[in-house]
């Protein structure tokens, strides 16, 4: 196999996670980059075993807080497990985990094996959270940029992910030193799904989360916009209370594709607060079907790799 078509389709030596001792001419495992010292060699090269036997690396991103990026990403990475894949969730919103909340997982304490920290299992669906770690749900995490890409690196590096069809990442809000630490530490990331909603101030935001991707090289696989819409409890009716089509006029002028419009539903807000995963418990109403089809695009990411 020439290298040319080796570095396109990646290092197939390292299939089975033994990059340590790959022979490709490819494969930069065994090579230090320029400047990077010992221990950077090492953690790269750990980082990379675990990944090997992560089919595929998706970030949850959304422009701004509080439009439903945790609430996507936990019904995405449960969705998926649902369909009989292999799945982690891995939490890395530092400053405001909401996934232990959202999963019941409150309480939930860590265990190791001899191969690393145990991510805490929901059924088939692998978690871990920095909220793991916190004293109690209230504690603040005050770390600066450094200690934030050590702690994603660990939660690589040091966590027994084992065998996985999809690793789903929650990423904090916006633009900073958590998004782009997972884009420098996961090299192979599939792609980015950004969340958003309806409004014009959301959506503007959105246009600074796309142009990072482009800076970064990562394929934004989708717009998501969720709250376009409210659904009354009592018969099912979507009332529109923002302007529709915000999210999906981005994407057309992008050129990205549309996942899908959620609407506001309170169906969701009472199974996040529950630790109840709504595509579960609600698995046959609408906004569940509209996940689902959320989904679509991602699970094609399997038929190509
Ligand atoms: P973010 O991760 O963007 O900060 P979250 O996913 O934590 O946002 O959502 C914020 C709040 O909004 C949560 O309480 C969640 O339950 C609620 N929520 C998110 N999406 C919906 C929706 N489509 N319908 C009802 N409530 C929602």
């Amino acid at each position: 196999m020439s290298d040319d078509i080796e570095k396109s389709i990646g290092c197939s030596s390292c299939e089975s996670g033994t990059c340590s001792s790959c022979s490709s001419s490819s494969c930069d495992a065994n090579e230090k980059r320029p400047g990077e010292s010992d221990q950077q060699f090492e953690d790269r090269q750990a980082v990379k075993r675990r990944l090997n036997r992560i089919k595929h690396k998706i970030v949850v991103m959304s422009g701004k807080g509080g439009v439903g990026k945790s609430t996507v990403a936990v019904n995405m990475a449960v969705s998926l497990a649902l369909s009989g894949k292999k799945v982690g969730l891995m939490d890395v919103d530092i400053h405001g985990p909401s996934v232990p909340t959202m999963l019941n997982l409150e309480n939930s304490v860590l265990q190791s094996s001899a191969d690393g920290i145990l991510p805490i299992s929901v059924g088939e669906l692998k978690v871990m959270s920095i909220g793991f770690m916190l004293k109690d749900s209230s504690s603040a995490v005050i770390w600066r940029g450094p200690m934030k890409m050590g702690a994603i690196q660990q939660f690589i590096k040091d966590v027994d992910w084992g065998d996985l069809d999809y690793l789903i990442i929650d990423s904090p809000p916006g633009t900073g030193d958590e998004p782009l630490s997972v884009c420098q530490i996961i090299e192979d990331l599939d792609g980015a799904v950004i969340v958003t909603t309806p409004q014009k101030v959301a959506i503007t935001d959105v246009e600074k989360s796309i142009s990072f991707c482009r800076q970064l090289d990562l394929h934004v696989l989708g717009i998501v916009e969720n709250m376009n819409g409210f659904v009354c409890p009592e018969c099912g009716s979507i009332t529109h209370m923002f302007k529709e089509g915000g999210g999906k006029k981005l994407a057309e002028q992008y050129k990205i594709n549309f996942l899908g419009s959620i609407p506001l539903d309170p169906a969701i807000g009472t199974a996040c607060d529950n630790g109840t995963p709504f595509v579960h418990k609600y698995a046959k109403s609408e906004t569940a079907k509209i996940f689902e089809k959320v989904i679509d695009p991602i699970l094609e990411l399997s038929l190509v790799k």
